[in-house]
């Protein structure tokens, strides 16, 4: 017999397994489909779960203020008690260098002062009294190993840095979407995991289902793509890419793991740092580790793959370069011979900011493009997901009428249009992971 839903979403990642219990409270019977044998175990595990609300855009920056506060109160969010466990949200708040590439974090405050978004401008003695293993030589541009001026301050030194407490991490992301699916399915979402979408099926000019690698036929009048890095494959499949002018493409990243240096307990009393400087954002990670992130800089080739499943998962000297690179401001960092950390794939836009809109398919939907920094908004992105799909599906022209959706907790309306497949490359965007 074949199984039917309203609603087929692809992905059972944080932001796909958010869609699904966002829709299912909104009386909607959906079937979650992965590939995967867990939920959470795409893109999802591997990230380092940042909650932080600074972003270049103040559409962004709502986004993740808004966002905050459901990782706060997450067990209430929730409404159901998993079994398993509840991911944990450690508000360690997050600390970003002033730089002059990122305008000494002027607009950033700006568009938190109009949010009522706290923060606070620290000193130089204020960083090094909160990291006293931290030196505040300046060392910009980033370079590579092979440089001969690599590790050379420049002789500036770091001018100050603005504290975001209302941030921190999640611990454990692949449970974080296990939560969510266990709370969906609390409220009558179906999950399949094992289920390789390998065709959009298409009848009368509108979405009828998807088929599966096995054969298997599942009808649904709407198809939402949460795909993550197979956003493009699943795109492609659908043939929405015509009208989009922003891509999406998976990207291969490296995530450092170091121990902090002896005596000093980063887990306890360190914070996010994002260092522009240095091009590292970095947390605490378990065990007393320092987890070390790149920013992109522009002398590191960008590793664009083709296939999100069969890319190379081995470290290579880029997880040196990042660890060295924070060394620079952590003289006493040891670094060992042993890599450890992580190896996995953004879903990286045109312009890094996500995609969440319909297509020019009617019934197929995307939240997709989410560049390495949209693991914070899954619960607010999946609500917004299900607000368009219903806003859509009742007969509204969303690219000619965009939705305009409350943001709940902090009381504030925004253009769901911001998210367009079709809009204009955002000029504002840092073009980076930093969104
Ligand atoms: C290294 C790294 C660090 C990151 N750090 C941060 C951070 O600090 N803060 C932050 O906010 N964001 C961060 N991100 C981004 C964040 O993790 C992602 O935006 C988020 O996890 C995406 O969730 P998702 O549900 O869209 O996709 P995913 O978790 O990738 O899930 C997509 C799912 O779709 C399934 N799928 C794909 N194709 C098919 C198919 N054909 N059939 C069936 N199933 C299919 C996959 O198996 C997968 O499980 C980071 C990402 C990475 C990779």
């Amino acid at each position: 017999m074949t199984q039917t839903a309203d609603a087929i979403i692809i992905g059972t990642g944080v932001i796909g397994a958010a869609t699904a219990f966002e829709l299912s409270k909104l009386g909607w019977k959906t079937l979650s489909l992965d590939r995967n044998s867990q939920a959470g175990h795409g893109s999802t595990s591997g990230s380092c779960a940042i909650i932080r609300t600074h972003y270049s855009t103040f559409d962004g920056t709502a986004f993740a203020w808004e966002g905050y506060h459901y990782w706060r109160d997450w067990a209430d969010y929730l409404e159901a008690q998993d079994p398993n466990g509840l991911a944990a949200f450690r508000e360690v708040g997050c600390l970003v260098m002033k730089t002059e590439a990122n305008g000494h974090l002027t607009r950033h405050m700006q568009h938190c002062a109009e949010l009522g978004c706290p923060y606070e401008e620290w000193s130089p003695e204020q960083i090094t009294d909160r990291l006293p293993i931290y030196s505040l030589d300046s060392f910009a541009p980033a370079k590579r190993l092979d440089d001969p001026d690599f590790g050379q301050a420049n002789g500036a030194r770091l001018g100050g840095a603005v504290f975001w407490p209302k941030a921190g991490y999640v611990t454990d992301p692949a449970l974080s979407a296990q939560n969510l699916a266990h709370a969906a399915k609390a409220r009558g979402a179906a999950f399949r995991m094992g289920a390789d979408v390998s065709e959009i099926l298409v009848e009368a000019g509108r979405t009828r289902g998807v088929r599966l690698a096995s054969g298997e036929i599942l009808h649904a009048p709407v198809v939402i793509n949460v795909a993550g890095p197979g956003s493009h494959a699943i795109n492609a499949l659908a043939g929405v890419l015509d009208d989009m002018t922003i891509a999406t493409r998976p990207l291969r990243q490296e995530v450092v793991h170091v121990p902090a240096p002896e005596g000093f307990d980063f887990e306890a009393r360190g914070t996010v740092v994002s260092d522009g400087d240095i091009s590292c954002y970095c947390r605490p990670e378990h065990g007393n580790h320092i987890l070390i992130g790149s920013e992109d800089p522009e002398c590191d080739t960008h590793h664009w793959v083709e296939s999100d499943t069969d890319y190379n998962r081995d470290f290579t000297d880029q997880w040196t370069v990042q660890a060295m690179r924070y060394g620079q401001r952590v003289p006493s960092l040891g670094i060992p011979q042993r890599t450890r950390g992580v190896v996995d794939l953004y879903d990286a836009s045109t312009d890094w900011i996500p995609i969440y809109d319909k297509s020019s398919l009617p019934g197929f939907y995307m939240a997709c493009g989410t560049s390495g920094n949209q693991y914070k908004n899954a619960p607010i992105a999946g609500k917004m997901m299900a607000a368009l799909v219903a806003f859509c599906e009742a007969g509204n022209d969303h690219d000619m009428t965009p939705l305009q959706f409350r943001l709940p907790y902090i009381d504030r309306e925004i253009d769901a249009g911001f998210y367009s497949r079709k809009r204009p490359i955002n000029a504002e965007s840092s073009f980076s992971v930093l969104g």
